[in-house]
């Protein structure tokens, strides 16, 4: 046997052990769901088998593992579910408090952002609860060195540190994966230019993104969005006026247009105060202007009023008449293009991180509400019912024998 003989006859072998290995075992097979996967077009009633953190399977009927009892995989009965997707949830403020990750967890959320709770004076503190998340968590830096403050964050000009945020940035580059621009007009008043300006000086340094929070801003909304460049993230898109992205005519602004065409994106940010009212969503949805992602604006206080959990924010938007497949896709699949961190997540091709939202469509009547007291009346509502993260089940509602919910 020459070199080249023997090259391919070990590859040969290996590729046989490999396939006997895969053979023998899956770790968890979860049945009979209805998977949902717009980064495949897939809508269809499957079963998904996961092996070693990975999705290895998608198909109509996976056995477990008959042959080998020893090793016998663990199944999740999914009948009557929707298999979707880990969610990632990229506008939360999940860092807040210790726990906030592990909650988003329990809702079916696997990848998350923090965006801006803290700025440079005390980032490593949102940082620390990032790092010890059980998810991918990655934190967006407040330009506003003191992070979010009842006075404003940069009310006062000099609290927009383009230096503090760049050895912020400096000294966990790993962990913030953008800054944060919070321009209202009671956050940053008739500021609201220069700390754009000044939030892309520091992230362009980096070449990270910029998030804007939008909405109720002193400067038009056109002059702040020239600053914005592909990438970038403009939240709560669905603000009313004063400068919302539409009209009185009930036309997208020409400026909100030409930004979507070079690469800006435009996010729910669903939140608690000015970010959502009806009627702008139902006009802007009218208009044919989809948000790219659905986010929650995530905080402790947020579970018990408006936000609840993303799988009802998710609902309110079909409520507003987005299909489920859309409103997955901006949970799932164009969350994880926004960030980096999320590569390869977002979607449950064969290969893929098993990241899984296991999520129950009830029927009913539910009662959603805008971020004005406007209640309106749903007759469908996703529910949480059980997350797998890198092929673990960790929460499961599905069956009562399963493993306690976080
Ligand atoms: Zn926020």
């Amino acid at each position: 046997m020459n070199r080249r003989q023997f090259v391919c006859a070990a590859a040969t072998a290996y590729v046989g052990i490999s396939r006997v290995l895969a053979a023998a075992k899956y770790d968890l097979i979860i049945k009979g769901g209805r998977v949902v996967d717009p980064s495949h077009k897939l809508n269809a009633i499957r079963d998904v088998a996961v092996a070693d953190g990975r999705i290895v399977a998608i198909e109509e009927a996976i056995s477990a593992n008959a042959t080998e009892t020893a090793n016998a995989s663990e199944t999740m009965d999914a009948r009557g579910k929707l298999v979707v997707p880990g969610l990632i949830d990229i506008h939360t403020h999940a860092t807040r408090t210790k726990d906030g990750p592990a909650l988003c967890l329990a809702d079916g959320v696997t990848g998350l952002i923090d965006a801006g709770s803290q700025g440079a004076d005390r980032i490593e503190e949102a940082i620390a609860v990032a790092k010890s998340a059980p998810q991918q968590c990655r934190v967006l830096i407040n330009i506003g060195r003191a992070g979010i403050i009842p006075e404003g964050d940069t009310m006062d000009i000099n609290r927009a540190d383009v230096a503090a945020a760049r050895d912020a940035i400096g000294r966990n580059r790993e962990m913030i994966a953008g800054v944060k621009a919070r321009l209202s007009r009671d956050v940053a008043g008739p500021n609201d230019f220069e700390v754009l300006k000044r939030a892309q000086q520091v992230a362009s340094a980096f070449y990270l993104p910029v998030m804007i929070h939008m909405g109720q801003t002193v400067s038009p909304l056109p002059k702040l969005l020239a600053l914005l460049k592909a990438g970038d993230i403009v939240t709560h898109m669905f603000a009313p006026p004063p400068n919302s992205i539409i009209d009185d005519n009930g036309h997208i602004l020409p400026e909100v247009l030409a930004a979507r065409r070079r690469g800006v994106l435009f996010d729910l940010g669903n939140g608690r105060t000015g970010h959502l009212r009806w009627d702008i969503a139902e006009r802007v949805l009218q208009a044919g202007f989809l948000p790219d992602t659905l986010s929650t604006d995530w905080t402790p206080e947020g579970r018990s009023a408006q936000v609840i959990d993303f799988p009802n924010v998710m609902s309110k938007f079909l409520l507003l008449g987005m299909s489920l497949d859309q409103v997955i896709a901006c949970a799932t699949l164009h969350a994880s293009r926004a960030f980096p961190v999320f590569r390869n997540r977002g979607m449950l091709k064969v290969g893929a991180p098993a990241d899984v939202a296991v999520l129950e469509l009830r029927e009913g009547m539910f009662e959603f509400v805008d971020n004005y007291g406007n209640q309106r009346t749903g007759r469908e509502r996703l529910f949480p019912s059980a997350t797998v993260l890198a092929g673990k089940r960790v929460v499961d509602r599905t069956t009562p024998t399963a493993p306690p919910a976080l």
